[in-house]
């Protein structure tokens, strides 16, 4: 009785692709439909060697292989490196926030094979750590979802992970409101190494969700290099690309704002 109840309910309620709603069919096991994800454009060469940035052309690279983005240039950041798997819109800006915001779990084993290729190409590292949350924010949101993704890393390397390498010592306005000078601005002094003895010496993997403009990763960088650490290497899930769509302010007004806490910035 209770088979024939979960066939039924199956025929009734098929499950769904969770960005575009339609049924997913029954050969596929993914809570992403293959259209879906085949949609998501993912970060290759040409790219910056050291933020990630991807270039138009491969005539940036062609004769000088560490040829870095003008931003870059610069402001050199304080990380050594940072990769991101994909381009911070359509399918993947909708599934981020949907595993962030509306808590669906069910997405990080698609996410983490997406972020796996991204991880590959950065030098080896001794440990991984996320991007902390301020405890008032993780207490809205329930979860902090680069702690997910660095356990993932975590496993994957077989690498320890430092979930209190870095600690948040001061709230922050939501980066979403603020250009890329005062992003800098916002973010300083407000983390700090908990217990310099875990990260000296070692080189780090610094893992968070969405790369905007770095702001907030080169600033837990910053307080890493200034306790030790020999290497930090970003990895993030998505990155703001400009022309892929348009700026910042795009993403706040994409975000369903029923379901998101009170500050719906992406670089937490
Ligand atoms: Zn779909
Ligand atoms: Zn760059």
């Amino acid at each position: 009785m209770r088979l024939f109840l979960r066939y039924a309910l199956d025929a009734l309620l098929p499950r769904r692709c969770v960005v575009c709603r339609r049924a997913v069919p029954p050969n596929e096991s993914e809570p992403i439909c293959t259209d879906c994800w085949s949609a998501v454009v993912r970060i290759k060469e040409p790219r910056c060697p050291v933020c990630g940035s991807p270039f138009r052309s491969d005539a940036a690279l062609l004769y000088s292989p560490t040829h870095r983005c003008g931003d870059c240039r610069e402001a050199p950041p304080a990380f050594t490196q940072a990769v991101s798997a994909g381009v911070y819109e359509g399918v993947l800006a909708d599934a981020i926030r949907q595993w962030k915001y509306r808590k669906h779990v069910a997405l990080m084993p698609i996410l983490g094979a997406l972020l796996g290729p991204a991880l590959d190409t950065l030098p080896p590292a001794d440990a991984v750590l996320p991007v902390p949350l301020h405890p008032t924010r993780l207490r809205e949101r329930e979860f902090n979802q680069s702690l997910l993704l660095a356990a993932w890393v975590s496993r994957r390397l077989d690498r320890p992970l430092l979930p209190d390498a870095l600690r948040r010592i001061r709230w922050t306005e939501p980066q979403i409101t603020l250009d890329r000078a005062h992003r800098r601005k916002n973010v300083r002094g407000a983390f700090a190494v908990r217990n310099p003895k875990l990260v000296a010496g070692r080189r780090v993997i610094l893992v968070d969700d969405v790369y905007t403009t770095g702001a907030t990763v080169n600033e837990c960088a910053r307080v890493l290099s200034r306790a030790g650490t020999e290497a930090v290497y970003v990895l993030t899930l998505a990155r703001m690309v400009s022309g892929w769509c348009n700026g910042v302010k795009d993403i706040d007004d994409t975000v369903d704002q029923s379901s998101v806490p009170k500050s719906g910035d992406m670089e937490t």
